[in-house]
């Protein structure tokens, strides 16, 4: 599992696909020209026990290896987030992740100097790699066995893990920010449209012009919202001028 793949679960939350809409009896909307009015949902439902298995299974992905740049993490504090917890959790890492997309000068990040997180601690572990071993040659040379391969394997990143531990509050903000400075991160991008929140992946390989709205809703929105702001300027001007 690549760092994209495990911060593409989070960024869903984020997003809101794990809501669940609960719209009114259709039945019993008012009727209007070409049919019934569309219904606004009258509750927005997130099931809090699929947030809590999917950040389990994110905090758990962190298995030290090279994808999650050589960090395991375990969450050893406190019990499961209940509702206003995780409600908390999900705008902390929104702004997190808003942060990210921000010049120094930008609102987001001005004033913003992160957030203490109590119960984090950390150490940090060998991997526990092994110095590969010497054989003798049929000309009777010491050479190593595995060769170069084994000597830069050997050699390479990753010989220490770094351990985190902490509750899932503390530990999220933390493993999501050190996952974007990962490879491949560049995939991520906010949604074009200046009032939309969600976050887009991108498929940083292919060839072409890149998406660069969270969905084709979004696209309408966006061109309604241009042509509603270039109306209201040549109002503006013919008031003044
Ligand atoms: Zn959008």
């Amino acid at each position: 599992m690549t760092a994209l793949a495990r911060l593409n679960e989070v960024l869903k939350w984020l997003n809101g696909d794990f809501d669940e809409f609960s719209f009114p009896d259709a039945s019993t909307a008012p009727l209007a020209k070409g049919g019934r009015i569309k219904l606004e949902p009258y509750r927005v439902f997130t099931n809090p026990g699929v947030i809590r298995s999917m950040l389990a299974r994110f905090i758990a992905s962190f298995d030290g290896s090279v994808d999650v740049g050589f960090v395991s993490a375990a969450d050893d504090e406190g019990p499961p987030l209940d509702d206003d917890a995780l409600g908390d959790l999900r705008s902390r890492l929104h702004i997190l992740l808003q942060c990210g997309f921000d010049g120094p000068k930008d609102a987001f990040a001005d004033g913003f100097d992160g957030w203490p997180a109590p119960t984090l601690r950390f150490m940090v572990r060998s991997a526990g790699r092994k110095r590969p071993g010497w054989r003798l040659s049929k000309q009777g040379n010491h050479v190593r066995v595995g060769g170069r391969q084994a000597k830069d394997a050997h050699q390479a990143r990753g010989a220490y893990v770094l351990h985190a531990m902490g509750s899932t509050a503390d530990l999220m903000p933390f493993l999501l920010a050190h996952l974007l400075t990962q490879r491949d991160m560049v995939a991520v991008r906010r949604c074009k449209r200046r009032l939309c929140d969600r976050f887009v992946v991108i498929d940083v390989n292919k060839r072409g012009r890149r998406r660069e709205y969270c969905r084709p809703s979004c696209i309408d929105l966006d061109k309604e919202e241009e042509a509603y702001r270039k109306a209201r300027e040549k109002t503006n001007k013919r008031g003044t001028g």
